[in-house]
């Protein structure tokens, strides 16, 4: 690709980043900070380079491996939701293209982030190194069990759908800590929020309706 066309690429992006947070507002994203790095989070970089084109519509795009990348406005509405809870540590569960996880990456201390699908945590993991991010730790493995050698986290972000919450999440998630997770199966899930307002007792609500892929999962 010339230089020409690598710096068209970059103009067209800014404009209709802009128009896609402009939007994002419009549809009841409160947050100033989430939508500001969202302006600047690059999401043509996560996804083919055949879809780049796209990559600033307000959609869910596959990437490959049946998964998809969430679309803009479920990111800033799961984000802003779990910024409420001020966490310092954050498990994601499905790193998949690594956006949601990148954006997370730029307004919390820490991020911890696991996928079960091999490929697209060599992918993502390497993408947000080469973006200069180094507050990401990213793990292979079945999420559903969380990531108990570095628990209890101060939030919870899955992004992918559950039957159920699993409880080991729910164990792992700090006293005043809260969950975002989808639940349920088919096209519509219930975006819940979880809080952990003293040790063992928890509120739940659900706060939309979402469409996730499944969480593929061993646990309970
Ligand atoms: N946060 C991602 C969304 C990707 S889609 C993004 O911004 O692109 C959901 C991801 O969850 C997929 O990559 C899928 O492989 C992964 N996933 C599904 N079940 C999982 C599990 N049990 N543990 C870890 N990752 C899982």
């Amino acid at each position: 690709m010339s230089a020409l066309n690598v710096q068209g690429i970059g103009m067209t992006s800014q404009r209709t980043r802009d128009r896609l947070i402009a939007r994002l507002g419009d549809e009841g994203i409160a947050s100033f900070k989430v939508l500001e790095v969202m302006r600047r989070a690059p999401r043509h970089l996560f996804m083919d380079e055949a879809l780049a084109s796209h990559a600033y519509e307000d959609t869910a795009l596959p990437i490959g491996h049946g998964q998809t990348i969430s679309q803009p406005f479920v990111v800033a509405r799961m984000t802003e939701l779990l910024l409420e809870s001020h966490p310092a540590r954050v498990l994601e569960i499905g790193t998949g293209s690594g956006y949601q996880c990148y954006v997370l990456s730029q307004l919390v201390e820490q991020v911890f982030s696991v996928e079960r699908l091999m490929p697209l945590h060599q992918q993502a993991s390497r993408l947000i190194r080469d973006l200069g991010v180094s507050n990401v730790r990213f793990k292979h493995t079945d999420g559903g069990w969380g990531w108990p050698e570095n628990g209890p986290f101060d939030a919870i972000m899955v992004t992918a759908a559950a039957s159920s919450v699993p409880q080991a999440l729910r164990d792992q998630l700090s006293p005043g800590g809260r969950m975002v997770i989808p639940v349920g199966a088919g096209d519509a899930q219930e975006l819940r929020v979880i809080d952990h307002l003293e040790p063992g007792r928890f509120s739940e609500r659900t706060v939309e309706l979402v469409r996730f892929v499944p969480l593929v999962t061993g646990a309970r």
